[in-house]
């Protein structure tokens, strides 16, 4: 069933209303016909199953049929600190942390990123990756849309990171994955998460002991190295797994 996201305001009683690009996609792309169904979220609590009842092309009406409490999205809120990758890695980031869940994700500017970061073509790439959330959102049939914000200093994302209840550290030098599953097993559901996950060229000294100054748990991800964009994927699919554990 494909899923789309609503605004609260276009649900109304037993009706919802679908407007703009989805409309366009579902008539010219998907095809979709009278009396199919659609499940649609309002990305604050609820998701809705309903059947088209009408369309035209300014509008489609979906008549609900049924009406659930979000379950797809996990009991605790997970922000993503990644420093700023190379060329489109963040794309890839983006899709895969957002089909695993995550909450949030901030690009940081770390003192290894090779990149370099154009002022002005920010806020438009902000837009792209925040499309790319959206569609990865909808893949995945999540009940919010993950928030992609602009990139922000590494001593900002640490003071962030320190209000979560957990603040994970993925650091690259660091040995024993015993103690990440027994951190990791602590987080209860509700609980705020953040992951922070340094650049190509790995962490500063100064870095890591910022990192520890403010409290963040230390962890590995194992004996070998993994690229930027491996290593924020795998710390949350470990996370995914422990918290849906938590409710069977
Ligand atoms: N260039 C560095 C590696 C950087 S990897 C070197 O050769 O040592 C990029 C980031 O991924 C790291 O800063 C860290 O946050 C994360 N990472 C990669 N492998 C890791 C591991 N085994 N354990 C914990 N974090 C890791």
């Amino acid at each position: 069933m494909h899923h789309f996201f609503v605004d609260k305001k276009d649900i109304q009683g037993e009706e919802a209303y679908i407007r703009g690009e989805d409309l366009r996609h579902i008539r010219n792309v998907l095809h979709l016909q009278l009396k199919e169904k659609l499940s649609i979220s309002d990305r604050e609590s609820f998701v809705y199953i309903g059947e088209i009842a009408d369309m035209n092309k300014e509008w489609l009406r979906l008549r609900i049929l049924e009406r659930r409490a979000f379950d797809t999205e996990l009991p605790s809120r997970i922000t993503l600190f990644q420093a700023l990758p190379k060329s489109d890695k963040m794309e890839w980031i983006i899709q895969k942390t957002v089909e695993l869940g995550v909450h949030e994700l901030v690009p940081v500017l770390c003192k290894r990123c090779i990149v370099q970061w154009d002022e002005k073509k920010m806020e438009k790439k902000r837009e792209r990756w925040q499309e790319i959330a959206k569609a990865a959102a909808k893949q995945s049939k999540r009940g919010i849309i993950p928030r992609v914000r602009l990139p922000i200093s590494y001593t900002e994302a640490l003071e962030e990171a320190a209000a979560c209840r957990h603040a994970f550290f993925a650091y690259e030098n660091e040995r024993g994955v015993r103690q990440t599953l027994d951190m990791v097993n602590t987080v209860q559901a509700g609980e705020d998460i953040a992951l922070i996950i340094g650049p190509e060229g790995g962490f500063e000294d100064t870095e890591l002991v910022q990192a520890k100054d403010k409290g963040c748990k230390i962890v590995s991800l194992g004996s070998r190295i993994l690229r930027t964009e491996s290593a924020g994927f795998v710390l949350l699919s470990l996370l995914m797994f422990h918290l849906e554990g938590l409710h069977g």
